[in-house]
């Protein structure tokens, strides 16, 4: 049986965050991913390292502080793998954000950035219009510029798997969890790899299993209520269209939700959608309607393509899931805040859920707080707010 202060379940970006964080904090770590290390929602969503200026609608101010504080810290920190992109917000006649609304919002971004370089906007000039190449220009009122990041969330979410491991913590890829059993004190994970079954034997229990994560929670022993947690998939489509340097942020027409058309690997990529999901499938694929709703928005702004012509440009699509808490709100208004809980019965286990990529060390932090309440302080090994990040090597 192996040995371990803190067994992790889940390597996406909050699992190896926790693992990058616990392992610089002294702690014994063990992380187990039942595929390959960022592989889920972590390297299938927009790829943004941003504040999230649509969460201001929604008023979640210390979500957007904390996250513009993350992408600072990542922009200094994580040079080779974060890099901030001009965002363009094109307001038309028919627009339902107004753009005395962007204005006052871009404002309130600027303002929780600590008025950051990166928090500044302008109008832009009539003149410059054009440099949106292809945009519809008809019916535009007015044209915002501001500023955020983006990542490889893949490179990114190794980076920091890797720089876990570099100081001490054991990571074991395609080993499903199948068991987590109450011992006295402790804990007995069960594992199976390559139909060979391992025990770890530890404290504490942090379950980082993103979509899967309510199926993890079924699996303690003694058992515990379900999650209240829904999962919506959302999906994106990369199209053959040589990139821009720069990001758009449209108004969808049909339902006026907020999608992205970034550059990615000098193609172009659109999403994303919010559609409800049932149960956690192996992998999340695209839907045809997904598809069509990307399609006919960047058709909608880029006249110039037909809905069936940027069908043929599709080079793939791809497809995540984001955890969100359960309530009546609909999808795009619920908060996009990490949801910590743990039963009364499993006082050792945590279960991570939701959040964003951009605050995963917010969250690695609450969870190193939550283990050392337990388990007590170690000597430290790196201080975690000083760790910087580099591409991950090769495997
Ligand atoms: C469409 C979409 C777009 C997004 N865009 C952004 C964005 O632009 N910026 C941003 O900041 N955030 C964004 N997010 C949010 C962010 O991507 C997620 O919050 C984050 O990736 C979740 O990471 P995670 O570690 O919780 O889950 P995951 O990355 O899904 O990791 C969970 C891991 O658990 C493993 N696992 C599951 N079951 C088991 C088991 N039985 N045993 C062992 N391992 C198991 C899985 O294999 C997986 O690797 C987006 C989310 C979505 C869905």
């Amino acid at each position: 049986m192996k040995d371990a202060d803190v067994v992790i379940i889940g390597g996406g970006i909050l699992g190896s965050g926790v693992a990058q964080c616990a392992s610089a904090a002294g702690y014994r770590v063990i992380l187990v991913d039942k595929n390959k290390i960022a592989k889920a929602t972590s390297s299938n969503s927009s790829k943004l390292i941003h504040g999230g200026l649509r969460y201001l609608e929604t008023a979640q101010l210390k979500l957007v502080y904390e996250s513009l504080s993350e992408r600072s810290f990542l922009l200094a920190n994580a040079k080779d793998l974060v890099r901030p992109v001009k965002f363009y917000i094109p307001v038309y006649q028919s627009s339902q954000r107004k753009p005395w609304q962007l204005f006052a919002g871009l404002s309130l971004y600027y303002l929780l950035s600590g008025f950051n370089r990166y928090g500044q906007f302008r109008r832009v000039n009539r003149k410059e219009w054009a440099t949106i190449t292809g945009i519809r220009q008809e019916g535009m009122i007015a044209l915002f510029q501001y500023w955020d990041a983006q990542t490889d969330d893949y490179l990114l979410t190794s980076s920091v798997a890797q720089s876990a491991q570099e100081m001490g913590a054991e990571i074991y890829e395609n080993c499903n969890c199948t068991k987590i059993e109450k011992k006295g004190e402790s804990y007995v994970v069960e594992t199976e790899s390559k139909g060979e079954i391992v025990k770890i034997n530890a404290k504490c229990v942090v379950n980082a299993a993103g979509p899967w994560g309510t199926e993890i929670a079924k699996k303690l022993v003694p058992r515990v209520p379900d999650l209240e947690v829904e999962l919506v998939a959302g999906s994106h489509v990369l199209l053959d269209i040589s990139a821009s340097d720069h990001i758009l942020y449209l108004e969808s027409h049909q339902d006026t939700r907020v999608v992205f058309v970034m550059p990615w690997y000098g193609k172009t990529l659109v999403g994303t959608t919010e559609s409800a999901v049932k149960e956690a499938p192996d992998t999340f694929k695209a839907s045809e309607n997904e598809i069509q709703y990307l399609c006919e928005i960047y058709a909608h702004y880029f006249e110039q393509y037909s809905y069936q012509e940027l069908k043929s440009l599709i080079i793939r699509t791809f497809c995540g899931a984001r955890v969100l808490p359960k309530n009546s709100f609909n999808p795009y208004k619920r908060s996009r805040e990490t949801m910590m809980k743990v039963y009364p019965e499993h006082q050792n286990v945590v279960t991570i859920l939701g959040g964003k990529l951009t605050t995963y060390r917010v969250t690695a932090k609450q969870t190193l707080v939550w283990l050392e309440k337990r388990l007590g302080k170690r000597t430290q090994v790196a201080d975690f707010d000083k760790i910087a990040l580099t591409k991950p090597k090769a495997n």
